[in-house]
Formats: structure tokens, sequence, C-alpha cells
């Protein structure tokens, strides 16, 4: 997909979905009417068109060489993250021969791969039921690296990394201690891990979980 594509305005986009149509005509107006129908977003502007505070930040970029025919390739490897800060987020990660066009690709495979993340208070220190920070302890993984992330009392912070700490601020997690586990320092892994672990916050999606 061209970098144009990705940028490309909620006004002129012509939706190629059914999804993508139902939220053009306003029958889908928010990402939890998606989830709770269990629908699946296939086009970025779906996102764009209802979050309109999405935020994303470029969390890595890195190279990858290729041995082909002709000699050595390379091309750059970015990892995006995207969220609203207020219980939704996406990691994804580009490859392309511009830096500029692996941060889209990056971008759009992130907005792809939004997902709810269920937040609560689950630190027996604190109690005060807000959604501040997650309401139990998670764990995830990406290759080499993990991390767990434990619950935490407001006014804590996130104690983190750089890399878990932006992608927990864009989810709308505000306070958690975390445990990291890496044999090698992979942001991209990192970050991968971060986001499997908050998003088995909701082991399975039901309309209940949405009422609660
Ligand atoms: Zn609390």
């Amino acid at each position: 997909m061209r970098s144009s594509d990705t940028q490309r305005s909620e006004a002129g986009w012509i939706p190629k979905t059914r999804v993508g149509r139902m939220v053009q005509a306003g029958d889908v107006v928010s990402l939890e009417d998606i989830f709770k129908q269990g629908l699946r977003i296939m086009e970025p502007e779906i996102v764009d068109a209802l979050v309109p505070g999405l935020r994303q930040e470029v969390l890595g970029i890195g190279f990858v060489q290729k041995q082909t025919d002709a000699g050595e390739k390379s091309r750059f490897k970015a990892t995006v993250a995207v969220g609203n800060s207020a219980g939704f987020l996406g990691v994804g990660g580009g490859k392309a021969r511009q830096v500029r066009s692996a941060i889209d690709k990056a971008t759009l495979a992130a907005k792809l791969a939004i997902v709810p993340i269920r937040r609560g208070c689950g630190s027996w220190e604190c109690g005060c039921g807000q959604p501040h920070s997650i309401p139990f302890t998670v764990k995830g993984k990406c290759g080499s690296v993990g991390i767990e992330i434990i619950p935490g009392p407001r006014g804590l912070g996130l104690v983190a990394g750089e890399v878990p700490k932006t992608v927990l601020t864009l989810a709308g997690v505000k306070d958690c201690w975390t445990r990291s586990f890496a044999s090698t320092s992979t942001l991209g892994s990192m970050a991968f891990a971060v986001y499997e672990a908050l998003r088995s916050t909701y082991g399975i999606v039901t309309p209940k979980d949405w009422v609660a």
C-alpha cells in the first residue's frame, strides 16, 4: 500500500468492506460496536473514523538484511504502536526500503491490530475501583522477550522501561509494575510482548464485558 493511502483523510474514503460501509453510513459508531458484534477491522480508515483522538508512536527502527542474487539487500523495519489512551491499543511492524514507508506500513498494521484493553484497579494496596491500572497480573511474550505487568496503586506511575512505558501510556494504563525478561534487546519484540500481555486482559470478549 502506498504511503498516501494511510494518510488519506476520512472525507475521501471509499469503503472496500461491509464493515467500512456500515461505519460510513453511521450504523456502527464506535470501536465497542465493532468488537461487541464480533466484526473484523480490515480497513485502517475504520479506526481513523471511530477513534479521532488516536495517537501513534514509533517505537523502533531497525535494519533487516537479506542475501539476494543481486547481492545484499537492506530494508528498514519499523515498529509502531497506536492507542487512544483510553483502552484501545494496536502494535504493528512494517518493512520497506525507505524509513517513511516502513513507518507507514507499521502504522497501518497497528491500526488493523487494534484491540480493547481491560483496565481496572487490581492493586490490593489501592482498591479504589478506578480504571487507572489493570485488573490482574498479565504476561506476554514475543520471541525471546517476555514481560509481566502487575497492577499498582494510584499515583505509582509506570515502573517500566521506555518502550513498555510508551505502549502502556497509549493503552491508557497509568499505574503498574513490570518485570521483563529478554535475552536480546529488541525494541520491536518488547512492544509486541506488552501488546500480547495487555490484550490478554480480555480472555474472551463477550457482550457482557461491555455492559459492565
Ligand atoms: Zn486503584
